[in-house]
This record gives C-alpha cells, structure tokens and sequence, in this order.
C-alpha cells in the first residue's frame, strides 16, 4: 500500500511553511492598508467557469486541469475541477452576489492553494500558493498602477530584488490590428514556427510570442505597442508616469502577452532578478471584457497573482525564522502552576514563551532549551515561590541572576525589544526616498 504524498505535491514543515506565513501575513497587511477587502471562493469550481475564462485553447485548461468529479452529462462543461488560478472563482462570487449591479466597484483579494497538472520542477508544483487581488469598477490607469505598488510594497518588505516588466494589449478597438499584423507575420514565417504555434496561429495568434520555444525568432514579430490608439497609449503612458513617480522599477516586455480578448491594455509580469529557471513571482493585468463575458454587466477589471512559493523561494528562511524569547522551567508540581501563569503574563506582553515539560530534570530541560534557541529560560522552583522570585538564565550569555518574579517578564522584553528576535522581524517598509 502506497501511502506516500502524490508528485508535485508537498509537505511544508517549520521553516518551510513559515516563509509562506510570513509572505501571506504582509500581504495581508499591504492589503489591508491599501483598503482591500478579503473573499473567499470555493476550490472546487465547474469546468465550464476557466473555459470562458482562462480560456479553452490556453494550457491550463487544455492540458493542467484536475478533473474532481465528472458530470453524468457528456459535454463536460459541468465537470468538477480544482481551481487552477483565483481570478475566475472571484469574478464569479462578484457576479453571483449581484454586485456588478447594485455596487460595482470593488476590491478584493485572495489567498490559497491553486492546482495545475504540470511537470513538477523547482518552483513549479502541482500544488501551489497564490496570493492575489482584483479591482472591479476601475477603469483608469490609477488603479493599474496602484497594484504594481502593492506588489512592490511586498517587494520591499522583503528586502528583495524584482523587476516589472509591462506592456499594453490594446482593447477591442486598436488590438484586432495588431492581430492581424501577427497573423500575417505568422503566416509568413510558417516553416520556421515550431509545432505548438502551428496550431496557435489559427486559434490565438497573440500566443504565439508566449512560445518558450520561438523566443529569437519572434523577436522580429509585430509589437502591441505600435498599434496603440490614442486612449489605450495615454492609459498606458499614464501607467508608466504613476510607475515612475512611485519609483516601481520597471521595463517595458513587448512580449508580454494574454491570449485572451477579455484581456485589455496593461499586462504585467514580476521576475526575480536572482538566477533560477522559474523567475515569475508574479503576473497581472487588465482584464476589462471578463466580467461580461462571465455573464455579468460590463465593469471593468484589473488584478494580479503572486506565486507565494516563488517568492518564498527567494527568501532566506534564517532571517525570516523566528527564535523563542524564553522557556518556562517548572520545578516540582507547585511550581508548575505558578510557572503556566507567569507564562501567560509573558505571552500577554507580546513575548513568545514555551513552557517546557515537568516531567524532567533541569539538565535536560536546559538542553531543550539550547537546541530550541531560546534566549532565556526562567526556572521556578518551590524555595523560588515561597520568596516571590525565579532564577533568569540568559542562555546566550550562560549567566543566571534570581529576580523579583513581579519583574522578570519586563526585564525579558526589556532585552529582547533591543535586539530584535530575527533580521526579518527589523526589516520595515521605507517610504521611496525622494518624497
Ligand atoms: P509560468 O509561465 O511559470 O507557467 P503562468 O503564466 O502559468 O506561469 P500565472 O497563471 O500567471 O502563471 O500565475 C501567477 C503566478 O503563479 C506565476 O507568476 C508563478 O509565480 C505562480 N505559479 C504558476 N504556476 C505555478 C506552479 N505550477 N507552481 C508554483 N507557482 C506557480
Ligand atoms: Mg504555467
């Protein structure tokens, strides 16, 4: 009987799910502060929902979706499948609720698990994280770049280095030019395209510069910025200004694309600038037809996805772990009570405490505590209690003072307000310098 975890999928323990953690909680936090509310939408949603929405000829729905439950009616439409990203469960949660209606402008975000069937490798599982958002009711470029600045926001909190790279689809006016010119560019250019774009070609065009394969050869392709009307250049000039005037470093990609017509205007994507094979942490864009198309009334959108793996891959779990600021040693059975109060003071005064068992000697205790990288240990026995004091040991230092038990738990936070408990904890957002 096999009982192992499935491929591609993983066990996070400790250091590991705590990047996660901590990614997810300033997130949060960003996005609290940019007044952005949280929804929560099933993961198990019907096929038919990421056919007209993440599309029926992309990759994710032809050949990475799990199938959950299939439907008793053949066309499939109504199978049941794991999400596979979060953008078309929310857009369908907003329409359900009737808000595309009664109170169209919204913001959201999510958090959770998606699932695709690809080929696991580092920083692509079958299982993965994702953190995202999604503006409904803004049309204007403000709120495009406003998400870059989330993002960045994150980027800075974590101290890391990642670059925007941007481009402008065009909307339902100005991008069916654009498409013909790619067609005709792709027509001409046939015997060189390699078998996948033979069929993206007819199907959707716009995927060709997506190939991972043709890179060199459609860096000769149309690009979607020449072919800009006059609103869709001054939507996307106007991005660039806010981008710049926020100092979100940033590059124009005219490869970016989105292969779908719901898609409009700004695409983006986010790439580590570190080395490793999968360097997207993030993509996002405009997406001003989907909600329509979704079934709902015409309101515009925007968002992005953060892969939270990715960005946790580029974080160094020694500065983001986190150490016990003290252990709990009780001394005999009387002791242990007072020991679980004074823990609870402890706690209630922002510090993290473990108390430790009772049921062994201070020797070992001690050593728990050294392997748990403890700072202090505070050792209550019963000649402690009768005195009203316990014995303070700095673990780092190996020094060891009796003090007032009313006294200790300042002390401790005392010590430890002044040298942080991990780097991670110090870092904090900076405003951009030149404000
Ligand atoms: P890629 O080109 O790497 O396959 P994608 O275009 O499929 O990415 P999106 O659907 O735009 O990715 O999802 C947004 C982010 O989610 C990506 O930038 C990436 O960080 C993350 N992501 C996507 N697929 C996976 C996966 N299988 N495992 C881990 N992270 C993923
Ligand atoms: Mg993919």
């Amino acid at each position: 009987m096999q009982l192992t975890k499935l491929r591609g999928f993983r066990d996070l323990i400790g250091p590991d799910a705590r990047l996660l953690g901590v990614i997810e909680a300033r997130a949060r936090a960003i996005a609290d502060r940019h007044n952005v509310a949280e929804v929560r939408v099933p993961a198990l949603e019907r096929l038919n929902l990421y056919a007209r929405s993440t599309g029926e000829t992309s990759d994710i729905v032809e050949k990475q979706l799990y199938v959950v439950q299939r439907s008793s009616e053949g066309s499939g439409a109504d199978d049941q499948v794991l999400r596979p990203e979060g953008t078309p469960g929310v857009v369908r949660a907003y329409i359900e609720a009737g808000l595309d209606r009664s109170d169209p402008e919204q913001r959201y975000f999510y958090c959770g698990p998606m699932f695709r069937y690809e080929r696991p490798q580092k920083g692509r599982y079958r299982e993965f994280y994702q953190f995202g958002v999604e503006f409904f009711g803004r049309p204007d470029a403000s709120a495009d770049a406003e998400l870059m600045v989330m993002i960045d926001e994150l980027r800075r909190e974590l101290d890391l280095e990642l670059n925007f790279e941007i481009n402008s689809l065009g909307d339902g006016r100005c991008r069916p030019l654009f498409r013909q010119a790619l067609l005709e560019w792709g027509r001409a250019h046939l015997p060189e395209l390699c078998q996948d774009c033979h069929q993206r070609l007819e199907r959707n065009p716009l995927r060709l510069l997506d190939c991972k394969i043709d890179v060199k050869l459609t860096e000769s392709a149309p690009k979607s910025i020449d072919y800009l009307c006059d609103e869709c250049q001054a939507h996307f000039d106007s991005v660039r200004e806010l981008l710049a005037d926020a100092q979100v470093p940033h590059s124009i990609n005219p490869r970016l694309v989105r292969g779908l017509d719901y898609y409009s205007r700004t695409a983006f994507e986010v790439v580590s600038t570190g080395v490793g094979a999968q360097s997207a942490i993030a993509a996002g864009g405009r997406y001003d037809g989907l909600v329509e198309a979704l079934g709902g009334a015409p309101v515009a959108g925007t968002g992005f996805a953060i892969g939270v793996d990715r960005l946790a891959l580029a974080l160094d779990p020694i500065k983001f772990g986190v150490l016990p600021d003290a252990v709990l040693i009780a001394l005999g059975n009387s002791a242990l009570r007072a020991a679980m109060q004074l823990s609870g003071e402890m706690r209630a005064a922002g510090l993290r405490v473990e108390p430790l068992s009772p049921e062994r000697g201070l020797k070992a205790l001690l050593r728990r505590a050294g392997k748990i990288g403890a700072r202090y240990a505070v050792i209550i026995g019963e000649d402690e209690i009768s005195r009203g004091m316990v014995q303070l040991r700095d673990l780092r230092q190996s020094t060891q003072h009796e003090v007032p038990r009313a006294e200790v738990t300042e002390r401790i936070a005392a010590n430890v307000a002044s040298s942080p408990r991990s780097l991670g904890e110090g870092a904090h957002l900076e405003p951009p310098t030149n404000r």
